[in-house]
């Protein structure tokens, strides 16, 4: 077992030969030429010292990044989702409160927004009342705009 470890940690172990964009650096290590930190790091394994390969700092960066961007399209793929699977009337997704006349209403449900939070752990609701064509259907479907946005239904 121990021999069968040893060899497999050989093969992980990494040469002193430096690739494209590294170099070989006092401490015998390789090292990144971009962001001049180390791309190998010395383990101690099975009683031995080992070279083993590590990640440098721009390459971390990168690495962030990347997962990053991908979260943030997930995140964009999920909005869209919910747009189209929560609203069904197409027209809706249209009514928003950077359309919408700065009326009474209008102030009030942006405030009911911005306190979603309270809303919901408080369960406070927000009536709508008056009659047909006076608007109620567009500042709910702001209100629903501005929540999909913010991604606050789903916490
Ligand atoms: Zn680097």
């Amino acid at each position: 077992m121990k021999e069968f470890l040893e060899g497999f940690l050989d093969r992980l172990e990494t040469k002193t030969e430096p690739n494209d964009g590294e170099y070989l650096s006092e401490d015998g290590l390789l090292y990144c030429e971009k962001c001049h930190t180390p791309v190998q790091c010395r383990k101690m394994f099975l009683g031995k010292i080992r070279t083993l390969s590590c990640v440098c700092k721009c390459k971390q960066e990168e690495m962030r990044r990347e997962k990053e961007e991908a979260e943030a399209r997930e995140q964009m793929i999920q909005i869209q989702r919910m747009k189209s699977t929560g609203i069904q009337e197409r027209h809706l997704l249209d009514w928003r409160f950077d359309t919408a006349q700065e009326t009474d209403t209008i102030r009030w449900a942006k405030k009911y927004v911005a306190e979603w939070r309270k809303v919901k752990t408080e369960n406070l609701g927000l009536l709508l009342w008056g009659d047909v064509g006076t608007g109620k259907s567009f500042v709910a479907a702001c209100i629903a705009n501005a929540l999909l946005e913010q991604m606050r239904c789903l916490q």
